[in-house]
């Protein structure tokens, strides 16, 4: 197939990476997108295309001061996102990133460099700089490089890459006008479509050599209702480690509706209650509650510093809580982590008992702990860090409907929002746009400014069934450490016996 990037050659790559990366755009769009396909070698022959030779001298380099352990991540990034405001395509952004990282671990420190210029003699000053956290006399020699073999956990047949932005424009303006006429009280969509696609190669002083390809594509559609002076908003979206494949028309209209459905229904939402009452979690949802308010506490480098709560409670505990970058086409899924380490499942939480953390290759070293495949960097100009994947709370064995009639007076959590969470308290507050009164084992009215409040180990031993329903979310993201990084969670249907709902109704 033709392509306008083939032509493009090494050092415009470059510039495009570090001249600001995005372009912006309003329509026409195809002017600028005229491209049917990347090329071919798009991923086979970026500008890191370095050889194993090459990088085995970077390493060489990196451990010359006499470091404990040398590695060379080498990144090339392709972004494109186009969006949908007003009944218009708004805009288009297109980003090209490239570079290549070093790190040098020599005890508890990390030496770390990184370069957008790959010319040998840049590599060469970066392996110098991040060689700089040593000073031994004895040098190490590390393990020649040898590929690794990786499973896949992506499902990806056709890269959102080789799309043309005019069926993808197609999908923004399908669910704007399904999302328009689902009600006449829906008075704006916002649509966007995104996909990142980034190859990455790991190479370390053990031997290690594996490279992956890594997609993460979205379709996102908000849409805003208002009647007289109540207003609401209602969300859906499709995000993971997924080809195009997984997006069409009907998706797009799917997700509109479901938009449309959830800001109609929360239109005529009262304030909440305030005080203490029992909650049902919806099914999927809810995971974002047990990331924030549980996982982050459990990753090791938190641990290590002891910054972070955690318990070992014995007695009725049930819930139990899995890390699983192996779920297949879920947005935090990784066949290898960013220190090429392969993706696993790690459960956290066995019973209310704490079984493992999520660690990277520092600080399992210095806990002297299994790797578990967490170490994870947003972009090469970051080292890695402990990091979830999917984390979600495991099945239980209960029927989801009886778990909503057992409850006579209580909240039902369809969506939960944002939120913050204590890392060294483990206290929490967090928004739930889309949640309902349970009366008499019935959901009932919509319920607007409902806040959860607590903390995250008095919630899990507060868990007192769990449905068999456990489904994991798309995907969303997470910020730590001013990285973002694509990660999903998910949940069973659940029952907390009792939670503080901070809500305006006394
Ligand atoms: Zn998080």
């Amino acid at each position: 197939m033709k392509s306008h990037l083939k032509p493009i050659t090494r050092r415009k790559f470059l510039k495009t990476g570090i001249a600001g990366g995005f372009i912006t755009a309003t329509l026409p769009l195809w002017k600028l997108f005229s491209f049917s396909a990347p090329p071919s070698d798009f991923y086979v022959n970026p500008a890191c295309n370095l050889s194993k030779e090459t990088l085995e001298k970077l390493i060489k380099i990196a451990l010359q001061r006499g470091g404990e352990f040398a590695e060379v991540y080498v990144e090339y990034t392709v972004s494109n996102n186009i969006s949908l405001e007003e009944d218009k395509i708004h805009g288009a952004l297109r980003g090209v990133d490239m570079g290549v990282g070093i790190r040098v671990l020599h005890g508890e420190k990390t030496g770390y460099a990184f370069s957008d210029d790959l010319t040998f003699d840049k590599l060469k000053q970066t392996a110098e700089v991040a060689s700089l956290i040593a000073s031994e006399k004895e040098v190490k020699n590390p393990v020649g490089l040898k590929s690794s073999k990786i499973s896949s956990y992506y499902q990806v047949k056709v890269s959102p890459d080789s799309i043309v932005i005019q069926n993808k424009a197609k999908l923004l303006l399908k669910a704007n006008s399904v999302g328009r006429e689902y009600d006449k009280r829906i008075n704006q969509v916002n649509v966007i479509f995104s996909d990142t696609n980034k190859k990455i190669i790991i190479a370390n002083s053990d031997g290690i050599w594996v490279e992956d390809v890594q997609t993460l594509t979205n379709l996102h559609v908000n849409v805003n209702a208002i009647e007289d002076d109540k207003k609401s908003r209602g969300e859906a979206y499709k995000q993971g480690t997924l080809g195009y494949e997984h997006y069409d028309l009907k998706l797009a209209e799917e997700l509109a509706k479901d938009a449309g459905r959830m800001a109609i229904a929360m239109l005529p939402a009262e304030d909440a209650p305030a005080g203490e009452y029992p909650i049902v979690l919806a099914k999927g949802d809810c995971g974002v509650f047990f990331h924030e308010a549980i996982g982050h506490s459990l990753e090791s480098d938190g641990i290590r510093k002891k910054t972070s709560c955690f318990w070992d409670k014995k007695g009725e505990m049930i819930a139990s809580l899995a890390d699983d970058g192996t779920v297949p086409g879920a947005g935090g899924s990784i066949n290898v982590d960013d220190e090429g380490t392969p993706g696993q499942k790690t459960v956290l939480i066995d019973k209310g008992k704490c079984i493992n953390f999520l660690y990277d290759r520092l600080n399992a070293k210095l806990m002297n702990a299994k790797l578990t495949g967490n170490g994870r960097r947003a972009s090469y100009q970051h080292y890695p860090i402990p990091r979830m994947t999917n984390t979600y709370l495991m099945a239980g064995e209960d029927d989801p409907e009886e778990i909503v009639k057992s409850v006579k007076k209580g909240i039902y959590v369809a969506l939960i929002g944002g939120g913050s969470v204590s890392p060294t308290t483990g206290r929490f507050g967090f928004s739930v746009p889309e949640g309902y009164l349970i009366e008499d084992g019935k959901i009932t009215n919509p319920l607007k400014g409902i806040r959860l409040m607590g903390n995250g180990p008095e919630v899990l031993e507060n868990i007192v069934t769990i449905g068999h329903d456990l489904e994991i979310l798309p995907g969303t993201s997470c910020m730590k450490s001013r990285q973002i990084m694509p990660i999903s969670c998910g949940n069973p249907t659940l029952k907390v016996s009792k939670i503080t709902i901070g809500g305006a109704k006394v």
